[in-house]
């Protein structure tokens, strides 16, 4: 029993963490305990109610939820198709679902006694979602960032340090995502007492998939009592855009027992299906090891993780979360892709059209509900989940935008 309004999402890993063949816990010797610590904790919060109680409330009172579930009338009208529902995940507190987990991790690292939170960020966005939730718990905060990505992600690095956090910058390797990952972990080695890792998406070592498709699946609750309020039944398909795939895996997990809602992921394409130029894993991807899980990655022959690219920085990785791997393998859910270009088209329109400037990455999941509903009925209900809102995204469009015209 929890004290939540309606049930946690039952799909569970087995004991290790696979979902079918994919998931488990891969990592050095040194991290086995700290991460057994953790699944202990998270089990006994997991079937405590006061601590859903405290979620829900902080959910309510800090992050601004629900979210609306919004009818694209202008836009439906304009495709002549199926009928589009916006899930506003971009009117959360800081902009997007990231908070969604990081209210629920501190919370338990609250309960789990730990004062040091630490964390590792590409973008910034999950940086940034971990330092307000730390700061509203007046928890210490450090965040590793590639150097390189400081520099690019410049006003994500000013939010975090508004709010209190340390930003380290990571001068080794590629000064990138990958090696703010082997930072954290190194950290986190050395100080497992005091120290609790906030991870931002539903990937990485077994419990961490699950426990973040736990935080995240608020969003398919709500959706789905908000769309059999509005129109008395369920969806027809689900739209998600999927990076690591915690958004998607939060919208997913609301409807994935009603075999009859079509569940699409939406990768990233970048500039072309072509070695080093996209992130879509499930269009070239193959199975691997990496970051912690047994998941589909971008690998050479030799198995070692290859480029991606991305216009969006959210969905420029590597490896898919596990679960969405199990749901490709069992056939419940598909994933396709959306090119920079169309993605960067489908915001444009989105603005112009219903007034909503969206991120990037979410803007991949919207291209994808442009260029299939016209062909769908009219009976047919989609909702596209709206990740985050584009704000961020501002000066990437506008140099995206500059070099296309020279
Ligand atoms: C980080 C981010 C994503 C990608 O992460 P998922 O874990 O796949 O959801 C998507 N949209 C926005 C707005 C993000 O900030």
């Amino acid at each position: 029993m929890t004290a939540l309004k309606s049930p946690l999402p039952n799909t569970l890993p087995d004991s290790a963490g696979f979902y079918g063949d994919f998931g488990g816990r891969f990592v050095p010797d040194t991290l086995m305990a700290p991460l057994a610590e953790l699944e202990d904790a998270y089990n006994k919060a997991h079937a405590d109610p006061a601590f859903w109680a405290d979620y829900e409330r902080l959910l309510d009172e800090f992050v601004g939820r629900e979210t609306p579930l919004q009818p694209m009338h202008r836009l439906t009208a304009q495709l002549g198709g199926a009928k589009i529902y916006l899930k506003r995940e971009d009117l959360a507190h800081t902009g997007a679902h990231k908070i969604n987990n990081a209210i629920g991790q501190i919370l338990l690292a609250q309960r789990m006694g730990k004062k040091r939170i630490i964390a590792e960020t590409g973008a910034g966005q999950h940086g940034v979602a971990t330092a307000t939730a730390a700061a509203a718990f007046g928890l210490e905060c450090i965040v590793y960032m590639g150097a390189d990505d400081m520099a690019r992600q410049e006003p994500n690095v000013y939010r975090m340090r508004l709010l209190g956090a340390e930003v380290v910058p990571v001068t080794s390797g590629s000064r990138t995502l990958k090696d703010a990952v082997s930072e954290a972990m190194r950290d986190w080695v050395s100080h497992v007492h005091d120290t609790y890792y906030l991870l931002g998406s539903a990937l990485g070592p077994h419990p961490y998939p699950r426990m973040v498709r736990d935080f995240q699946s608020v969003i398919g609750r709500e959706a789905r009592a908000q769309i059999l309020a509005a129109e008395g039944r369920l969806p027809d398909s689900i739209v998600a855009c999927v990076g690591g795939g915690s958004n998607a895996i939060g919208i997913f997990s609301g409807f994935v027992d009603d075999a009859q809602v079509k569940l699409i992921g939406v990768e990233a394409g970048g500039t072309a299906i072509a070695k080093g130029q996209h992130a879509a894993r499930f269009s070239g991807g193959s199975m691997g090891i990496f970051q912690g899980m047994k998941t589909i990655i971008l690998q050479d022959t030799d198995g070692q993780a290859e480029l991606t690219h991305s216009v969006s920085a959210g969905l420029d990785y590597t490896g898919v979360g596990p679960e969405h791997a199990y749901l490709q393998a069992l056939g419940r859910a598909e994933y396709t892709y959306a090119l920079d270009d169309d993605a960067v088209a489908a915001l444009h329109r989105l603005a112009r059209t219903e007034g909503i400037i969206c991120a990037l990455e979410s803007a991949h999941a919207v291209a994808y509900a442009i260029k299939t509903a016209p062909a769908l009925s009219k009976d047919h209900l989609m909702i596209v989940n709206l990740s985050g809102r584009g704000d961020k995204d501002i000066g990437i469009l506008r140099s995206y935008e500059e070099n296309k015209k020279s």
